[in-house]
């Protein structure tokens, strides 16, 4: 019988351009952090309250991941972050080509951090890394509890949960224990933060985070 592994030359493919853009940044001295997650659990909200809070002091930029538009860019652009946006033209994650077209349009030499919003969907970006320094994912405290079960491949991929619209919880009938659980079954080592970029709750655990990459 002939088999076919189509998916794992595109990995292969995938993982040698992402060992390229990992040169590159590193050779910039620049921390990359792939932010993940579900449309609408708040990863752009989140980069807006990053902005907020990090203000001058870390000179960092966005490429922002999005099937059409730019609507999350632009979001940024208020705020006078650098964005980059890519449209992948229906495809629902970002690879390493992409965002290496996404690097060419930034001068890594006057940043020390980036952010790459990826395309909102809880599967697939964990499969392709893009030569990142960190993954961090975003699951809001609406999704349930049962997500870490159903789509483990990014809990387990992940450095950083971040657990945003924390301030919901009072209004919610999510178990938070049974949550916390669920991500310590199939992710022993992964650390959670409670975020919500609405109260600015968790927004100092956040910042420290992101100050202990930078180093
Ligand atoms: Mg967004
Ligand atoms: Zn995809």
């Amino acid at each position: 019988m002939k088999t076919i592994r189509l998916e794992s030359g595109i990995l292969d493919e995938n993982d040698r351009i992402a060992d390229e853009n990992e040169r590159t940044l590193r050779s910039r001295g620049v921390v990359t952090v792939n932010l993940m997650g579900s449309p609408g659990a708040g990863k752009t909200s989140l980069l807006e309250m990053t902005a907020v809070k990090l203000g001058g002091s870390v000179r960092w930029a966005v490429i922002e991941g999005d099937i059409e538009g730019s609507l999350d860019a632009r979001r940024l652009e208020r705020l006078g972050v650098p964005v980059v946006q890519i449209n992948t033209s229906g495809a629902c994650h970002l690879d390493a080509h992409m965002v290496r077209e996404g690097l060419r349009c930034l001068d890594l030499d006057s940043i020390e951090l980036l952010f790459v919003e990826n395309v909102g969907n809880l599967v697939c970006p964990a499969e392709f890394r893009i030569g990142e320094s960190r993954k961090v994912m975003v699951l809001s405290t609406t999704e349930g509890e049962d997500k870490p079960r159903k789509y483990p491949l990014m809990f387990r991929e992940s450095d950083l949960m971040v657990l945003s619209k924390a301030d919901l919880l009072p209004h919610l009938d999510l178990d938070l224990d049974a949550l916390l659980s669920a991500v310590s079954a199939v992710s022993p080592d992964l650390s959670v933060m409670q975020v919500s970029s609405r109260s600015g709750e968790g927004a100092g655990q956040w910042i420290g985070w992101l100050r202990e990459c930078l180093g």
